[in-house]
């Protein structure tokens, strides 16, 4: 897989339903043509008019599923050896010069003392390949578009373990992703999900 096809530079969208503050987001000056949005953006991109501030600003969306993939063969290309194994204790592992563990949310199982609590993400692919710019709201709305599906999110829910899809969360998704933007309405879900992250 092409690394191109891995990360897209994209326009994207950070809107708010609350003022925010006076002075530019630390963020502001890694990313391209920052700006602050007219009001008549916000309007064009969140027609329920719940959006009273936000920034626009080209960035780039990473396909994690595409360029791991890629990183991974770049190692390899590279001499790099993979090697797939549960690891039980990190003993087993007292051979080598150099250990990073990267376990997430099972570091603990390998590490005394450490204490770790998930975050639940439930989001939803779409097939909806007119939308091409990113948008976010409020930190856990947004709309992510991928190489052939767009991501529609979320929750942040700490300390929940079920990675069960719940159906009224499924709704709200939708519904909060279909007010910004109504023409995802038409858009077939592909897949869906709830995972756990750090
Ligand atoms: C719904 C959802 C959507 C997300 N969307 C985004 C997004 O759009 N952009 C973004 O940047 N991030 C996103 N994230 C977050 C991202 O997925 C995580 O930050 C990322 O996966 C963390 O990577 P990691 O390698 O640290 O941990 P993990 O992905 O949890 O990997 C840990 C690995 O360690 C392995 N492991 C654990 N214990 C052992 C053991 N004892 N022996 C051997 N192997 C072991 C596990 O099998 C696993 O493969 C999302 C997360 C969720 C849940």
């Amino acid at each position: 897989m092409p690394f191109a096809l891995s990360v897209m530079l994209t326009g994207g969208y950070d809107l708010s339903s609350v003022p925010l503050p006076e002075e530019k987001p630390f963020w502001a000056d890694i990313l391209l043509a920052f700006r602050r949005l007219e009001s008549s953006e916000l309007a064009a991109f969140d027609p329920s008019g719940t959006s009273v501030d936000g920034y626009g600003f080209t960035t780039i969306v990473t396909e994690g599923r595409l360029y791991l993939v890629w990183l991974m063969k770049q190692i390899e290309q590279l001499g790099g050896r993979h090697e797939r194994r549960h690891v039980s204790s990190l003993d087993e592992l007292a051979d080598y010069d150099a250990v990073v563990n990267c376990t997430g949310l099972m570091a603990p199982k390998l590490v005394d003392g450490e204490e770790m609590y998930p975050i639940r993400g439930h989001v939803i692919r779409v097939r909806a390949p007119w939308v091409r710019q990113y948008t976010n709201k409020d930190k856990d709305i947004y709309i992510i578009p991928n190489t052939d599906t767009v991501v529609l999110g979320g929750t942040i829910q700490k300390g929940d373990w079920d990675t069960v899809p719940r159906p009224e969360e499924r709704a709200r998704i939708l519904e909060r992703c279909y007010s910004i933007l109504p023409s995802l309405r038409r858009a077939p879900i592909v897949r869906e999900w709830a995972a756990l992250q750090l």
